[in-house]
């Protein structure tokens, strides 16, 4: 999957980080050292990482949901919009401790670390735990960008914890392409195109598809 927005040529999209961007220097540093990880392609393209900054300052959010945080480049382009407030919070969800390590570190480098609430655990357990506490309708935004074949798994949860007029993003819902022509042997591909047709049709959310990164759902919770 790619990081980069996928259809630009490699100018236009260094013009676009040139000029559409203003990254902070911990995160370029972040975003460098994880473009040196094998799995690099996790990491969200820093154009993605602005937009969804900017929608969270929309909705004036508060408390925000991660679901596949990875070397923790997306948690911090949240993390440093939300208020200074007593209940600005960021639920991280991730089953790898050597990935969030290094989240961690970059983390502590800024003002916002005690805002993220890293959970290493299967997500859909620390989601169950999020519903069983009684914190349904209490987030403003979730974002979901983990394991596919749970994504939808994932939506039902965020949708009962998100508040009416709260945001879904969800991640890679072009799978590089392939969701067109899923192929046979990708169970994921074939997760994300189905996911994409029951979204289309949900009449608990109005969506909109953006051809940002390698695609990227917004799903808003109808009041
Ligand atoms: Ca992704």
């Amino acid at each position: 999957m790619s990081n980069q927005s996928l259809g630009l040529s490699d100018a236009l999209h260094a013009y676009l980080l040139e000029h559409g961007t203003c990254e902070p220097d911990v995160m370029r540093r972040l975003r460098e050292e994880t473009a040196r990880h094998p799995k690099s392609n996790m990491q969200i393209a820093p154009e993605q990482g602005q937009f969804m900054a900017l929608l969270v300052r929309m909705l004036g959010a508060r408390r925000t949901l991660e679901i596949g945080t990875f070397t923790g480049y997306s948690a911090l382009a949240v993390a440093r919009t939300l208020p200074d407030t007593d209940d600005a919070q960021l639920v991280a969800c991730d089953v790898s401790e050597e990935y969030t390590q290094v989240a961690r570190r970059y983390w502590r480098e800024t003002d916002v670390a005690d805002k993220i609430d890293l959970r290493i655990a299967p997500a859909l357990d620390t989601l169950n735990e999020l519903l069983d506490d009684d914190q349904a309708g209490s987030f403003d935004f979730a974002f979901i960008d983990a394991d596919k074949t749970s994504y939808d798994a994932y939506y039902e949860r965020s949708l009962d914890l998100v508040r009416p007029g709260g945001l879904i993003a969800l991640d890679n819902m072009f799978r590089g392409g392939n969701v067109t022509d899923p192929p046979p042997d990708d169970e994921s591909t074939r997760a994300i195109d189905a996911l994409n047709r029951k979204i289309a049709g949900d009449e608990r959310v109005r969506v909109s598809m953006v051809p940002i990164a390698d695609g990227l759902t917004l799903a808003l919770k109808k009041r």
